[in-house]
């Protein structure tokens, strides 16, 4: 066989896996493919002036290439069980957090060296938010940032580049079980390897259906997670930000009983459109450099939807949202949170009124006409819970763009080592479903990594 690992896709998953074997296992002949481009080569080409909204590129730069959709990422890791995916259930909690550990500190050595960690332990903000009926979660947070976040991709990918064959603009097609290992049919032909570690995230997961329905591997999928991106004077949010820079705050609503969460806190931020298999949904960033820091901080409150049988596709439910709201504004709907509430639209006009000046171009629009009741009332809850931890969230001038949806990829599965029942066919990453988040992909490949290096 030409190669004895292959590894599909080069986003945090596929990179640790690809760099862990280098260092423990020079001798082994590694081929990384990979769907998008070199990071060099990846602009995403919504410049704000000529190109305002996603023009839909093929592959996308913001979700594929070398770095995966974590690479224009604001770079926050969060080193923590409680969110981030479910890793710590196959390899244990002590095991998952010594691997992200271990993973920043490859970061710190590749250009993050002098980027803040913050930690959630002994802060006052735990108690003021259960008085609130908020609960905070435990995590310490690196913020890396969208440009030191870059600068360590690329001086990874530089190590590891006379060593590792990588293959862009390769999409692998199919993988196919062959005697001693996997053949996988790529754009350029086929190649063979004993091991292969499939590690194509989000914007695999169609793909990824497809592969454990011809491989008969089990999957199962029934979340989505619904809600909209906040955008607020970061003074309004400064005390939190400031001393924890990235907070999971959950709500349990009064009405449902609901859990309605912070995501991807944007401190100084700006929000972004994100292209999911053709959809505009809004996602936020935020940067270290100075000069591109804004006036705003921006976060999600999210909902997470569980459903039960018959129904199995959560996914296309959250598509369905989120094209209702493409269909409406021709992409992110944009809306005051006091236009909300007296049950109008926004428009030009007092979005331009308005005192919060908004960081992404999107129409103005009606957010109650594609957000489910039920998830709205319990955004709106939270807004006013927020407001009595950082008075000021619940402004009439509170920007809320729509909308965001997390997608899940469906859990793939596996035994304890991440391996399907086929030997040496390891799934790792937020394609396997058991991750979401930088951390936890990257500590995926890790733990795949050391247990080919020790088993092959
Ligand atoms: C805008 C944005 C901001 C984010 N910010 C953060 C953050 O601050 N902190 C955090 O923890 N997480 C963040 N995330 C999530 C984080 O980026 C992901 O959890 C992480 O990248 C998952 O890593 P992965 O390797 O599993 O998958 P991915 O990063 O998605 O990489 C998968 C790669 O596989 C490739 N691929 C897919 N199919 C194929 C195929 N058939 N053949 C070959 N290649 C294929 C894709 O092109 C892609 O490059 C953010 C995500 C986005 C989109």
């Amino acid at each position: 066989m030409r190669y004895d690992v292959i590894i599909i896709g080069a986003g945090p998953g596929g990179i640790f896996s690809a760099y862990e074997l280098m260092q423990k296992r020079p001798d082994l002949k590694i081929a990384v493919f990979e769907e998008g481009n070199p990071l060099e080569k990846r602009h995403c080409p919504i410049d704000g002036k000529k190109v305002t909204s996603c023009i839909g590129c093929k592959p996308c730069s913001i979700m594929n290439g070398f770095g995966g959709a974590g690479a224009f990422s604001d770079g926050k890791y969060n080193i923590t069980n409680d969110f981030g995916g479910t890793l710590y259930e196959y390899i244990g909690r002590d095991k998952a957090l010594e691997l992200m550990h271990y993973v920043d500190e490859i970061n710190l050595e590749h250009g993050g060296a002098g980027t803040r960690m913050f930690s959630t332990a002994g802060t006052a903000f735990k108690k003021l938010c259960m008085q609130n009926r908020l609960t905070l979660l435990d995590a310490s947070v690196r913020h890396l940032g969208t440009d030191i976040n870059y600068i360590v991709l690329k001086n990874l990918y530089t190590e590891m580049e006379p060593h590792v064959d990588f293959f862009f603009r390769t999409p692998v097609e199919r993988i196919e079980a062959v005697d001693g290992g996997y053949r996988v049919w790529h754009a350029d032909g086929d190649d063979e390897a004993s091991q292969c570690i499939v590690s194509v995230g989000r914007s695999g997961s169609k793909w990824m259906e497809k592969v454990c329905s011809e491989l008969d591997i089990g999957t199962k999928s029934n979340r989505v997670d619904i809600g909209v991106r906040v955008e607020i004077p970061a003074t309004i949010f400064s005390d939190i930000t400031d001393e924890l820079y990235e907070s999971k705050i959950v709500y349990r609503t009064e009405k449902f009983e609901d859990n309605v969460r912070t995501f991807c806190m944007n401190p100084n931020g700006i929000v972004v459109n994100e292209n999911t298999n053709g959809i505009v949904t809004v996602n936020g960033h935020s940067f270290e450099d100075p000069e591109k820091k804004t006036e705003n901080t921006n976060f999600a409150l999210l909902v997470a939807k569980h459903f039960s049988e018959p129904f199995k596709d959560s996914n296309d439910y959250g598509e369905s949202i989120a094209r209702l709201s493409n269909m409406l504004g021709g992409g992110v709907i944009l809306q005051r949170f006091g236009d909300l509430e007296r049950g109008r639209r926004s428009t030009v006009k007092r979005i331009r009124e308005c005192t919060v000046h908004p960081t992404l171009a999107a129409t103005p629009g009606d957010l109650s006409l594609v957000l489910p009741k039920r998830i709205l009332d319990g955004i709106i809850e939270m807004i006013y819970a927020l407001d009595k931890i950082a008075p000021g969230v619940a402004n009439d001038d509170t920007l809320l763009y729509g909308v965001e949806v997390k997608f899940y990829n469906m859990e793939v599965q596996l035994d304890e080592n991440l391996e399907t029942c086929y030997p040496g066919l390891y799934v790792i990453g937020d394609g396997s479903g058991v991750t979401h988040s930088l951390s936890h992909a990257s500590a995926s490949g890790v733990y795949v990594a050391d247990r080919i290096a020790e088993t092959l």
